[in-house]
């Protein structure tokens, strides 16, 4: 069975003194597996380089406990640490060939020449960069760098890997390339990675585990698929792409079903919540693409086409409910989706029980 590679607990840092000190991370608690991609995400500021250089050793925590591997490591220097990190700027040795810099690491470590240069072999096999050994970093391209960087940091063989939006300066098609080499390295190492981005959709395609950041604190653990289809909290479902939020009124919750009142006195139909009751005043949140535009007399809620932009392969349609409130509904290209519907035609609104989330604020 595959244990803990890190734990936190309740970490805390703040910078500056006592009068004027910024909490960056605010008793923060969290485990990452061994072999885990594991993705820290949230806006500028809330705290994510700040928890991983606490992990590399690069700042002391304020209070708190970190464990490596089970062993406590608040006390040990970052060289002392099975930790490395690959950060935005590359960070590579400008006077050093490829192969120099690769084999810093294992040349620290004092390993045996022959060894060093089966690692920078194996290392640059890895990140497929065989035949550039002699070239220097300014004689390559932005993503060259990178792979050299990574190459680096897997040459001191650390098992656990923190990478701080690695891929942030880099192009659009170079940084969907290097996604799926990243998750490919990943794999093949087994090592844990601990990923840093403020980018949702970038988490969302490459970690198996996603801990969303704010303030100082982590809001919300869990697989992309539980952080895009169950946020527990506003700000989750409003980080993680497109949402609609619905002021509504909690009728009854009973036997698996809940039936909500929005302010335009409409019904909907929602799946149970343990523990809420009748008479609560809660927000909903549904996605887009959730949302159904049907023309059918007697279904879902009646609405008002208000405007309908078509983005190559689906149209994002924004209708207003008899209140004046507006939602958003993602409808797929397909022939026929919504031919016809012009702004300012009648329709009808229909969102699935299962595509309602309660979400706090
Ligand atoms: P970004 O995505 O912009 O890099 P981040 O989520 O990584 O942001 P951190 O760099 O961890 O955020 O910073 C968290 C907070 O701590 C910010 O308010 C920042 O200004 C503050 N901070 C970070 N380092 C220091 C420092 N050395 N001294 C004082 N404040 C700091």
């Amino acid at each position: 069975m595959k244990g803990d590679a890190i734990e936190a607990r309740s970490l805390t840092k703040r910078f500056g003194a006592a009068a004027d000190a910024v909490t960056a991370l605010d008793r923060v608690s969290v485990t990452i597996r061994e072999n885990e991609f594991f993705t820290l995400l949230g806006p500028s500021g809330c705290g994510k380089t700040t928890l991983l250089r606490l992990i590399a050793g690069f700042e002391l925590p304020t209070e708190g406990e970190l464990y490596l591997h089970g062993q406590r490591i608040e006390s040990l220097p970052p060289f002392r640490r099975p930790v490395n990190t690959v950060f935005q700027s590359y960070a590579l040795f400008p006077h050093l060939n490829v192969q120099r810099n690769v084999a810093f690491a294992p040349e620290m470590q004092n390993r045996p020449r022959s060894e060093i240069n089966a690692e920078v072999r194996r290392t640059l096999d890895l990140v497929r960069l065989n035949g550039f050994e002699k070239r220097l970093p300014r004689e390559l391209s932005g993503g060259q760098q990178q792979r050299v960087a990574l190459a680096r940091a897997l040459a001191g063989k650390p098992k656990v890997l923190l990478l701080d939006e690695p891929l942030s300066a880099l192009d659009l098609k170079l940084r969907r390339e290097m996604q799926i080499e990243l998750k490919r390295l990943q794999h093949e190492t087994g090592i844990t990675f601990v990923f840093v981005t403020h980018d949702q959709e970038e988490a969302l395609t490459m970690s198996d585990r996603i801990a969303v950041m704010s303030g100082g604190r982590i809001l919300q653990i869990g697989t992309p698929t539980e952080i895009y289809e169950q946020p527990t909290s506003r700000f989750v479902a409003d980080f993680i792409g497109e949402t609609n939020f619905l002021a509504a009124r909690c009728l009854e919750s009973i036997g698996g079903r809940a039936l909500y009142r929005l302010p335009s006195g409409t019904e909907l139909e929602g799946i149970a919540i343990p523990g809420l009751g009748a008479g609560s005043d809660v927000t909903l949140a549904v996605r887009p693409e959730r949302v159904d535009l049907v023309r059918e007399e007697g279904q879902g809620m009646p609405a008002i086409m208000r405007t309908i932009l078509y983005v190559g392969n689906d149209t994002i349609c924004t209708v207003a409910l008899p209140d004046g409130t507006e939602l958003q509904a993602r409808v797929q290209n397909r022939r026929g989706a919504i031919g016809g519907i012009e702004p300012g035609s009648p329709l009808r609104v229909r969102i699935p029980p299962e595509a309602i989330r309660v979400v706090g604020d």
